[in-house]
C-alpha cells in the first residue's frame, strides 16, 4: 500500500531579509573596523552588534527603537571592554557610512517579478527609524506586500514576534512562507514558525534556489 504523505501546503508569500541579501552584508564593513582594532570580525560583530540572541545589546535597543541611533555608540563601552578593547568613538559613524554596501540588482528584480506573478512579498528587516529614508532610495517599496521593521514592530530578529507581525501583515498563514535570511539565527526561528527558508551566503546563487519552492 502506498505511504500517504500530507499536501505540502504551497507557498503564497516570499519574504526577504535586507542586509546580506538585498544589499551586500555589513560584515564587509565590520571587516575594516576589526582590522583598526587588531580584533577578529566575530567579535567586532559581538561588540558592535551584540549576541545572536536579542537582549539589551544597545544595537538591538535601536533596533527595537528604544533609543536612537545617536545613543548606540557611547552604549558600547562596556561590551567593547570586555573584549579588551577601547573604541574611538567613531566606529558606529563609520559603519553607518553611505556608500559601504551595494545593492544586489539581481534580488531586487527577482522581488519584481514575484510580486507580478501574484506571489506575496515581504521585507523582514532589523533596522533603525533614521535609515528608513536611506532605505526608500535603495529598493522600491511598491514591490512588497509588506515592509515589516523591527523599530516599528518593537521587536527584532530572531524574537517571535516580529515573525508573528510579518504573517499578520501579509496575511498567510506561516507555512505559505518562504524566508530567506542570512543569519543562522533568524532562519532557525523562522523554520520554528513553519517557514520555508533559505540561508543565504551568496545572494546570487540564492536567487534560482527561489522557484524551487514555488509551484
Ligand atoms: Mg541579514
Amino acid at each position: 500500500m502506498p505511504m500517504a504523505t500530507p499536501p505540502k501546503p504551497s507557498i503564497n508569500a516570499v519574504v526577504f531579509d535586507f542586509g546580506g541579501v538585498l544589499i551586500t552584508s555589513i560584515t564587509n564593513q565590520l571587516s575594516k573596523i576589526a582590522q583598526r582594532h587588531a580584533a577578529d570580525v566575530p567579535t567586532m560583530l559581538a561588540i558592535m552588534l551584540g549576541p545572536h540572541d536579542s537582549g539589551d545589546h544597545p544595537w538591538h535597543r535601536a533596533e527595537r527603537g528604544e533609543i536612537a541611533v545617536a545613543e548606540i555608540q557611547v552604549a558600547l563601552q562596556p561590551w567593547a571592554a570586555e573584549h579588551n578593547i577601547s573604541l574611538h568613538g567613531d566606529e558606529i559613524d563609520a559603519l553607518m557610512t553611505p556608500g559601504q554596501y551595494t545593492v544586489i540588482q539581481p534580488m531586487l528584480d527577482k522581488v519584481g517579478e514575484l510580486k507580478r506573478r501574484g506571489f506575496k512579498t515581504g521585507l523582514l528587516t532589523n533596522t533603525f527609524a533614521e535609515f528608513r529614508p536611506t532605505m526608500e532610495q535603495d529598493l522600491r517599496f511598491e514591490d512588497f506586500t509588506a515592509v515589516v521593521e523591527s523599530f516599528a514592530v518593537g521587536a527584532r530578529k530572531p524574537e517571535p514576534a516580529i515573525y508573528q507581525a510579518t504573517a499578520d501583515l501579509l496575511g498567510v498563514s506561516h507555512p505559505e512562507i518562504l524566508y530567506l535570511d542570512d543569519f543562522p539565527q533568524n532562519i532557525e526561528m523562522a523554520q520554528s514558525f513553519g517557514w520555508s527558508t533559505i540561508h543565504v551566503t551568496d545572494p546570487l546563487a540564492a536567487i534560482p534556489q527561489i522557484d524551487l519552492f514555488l509551484n
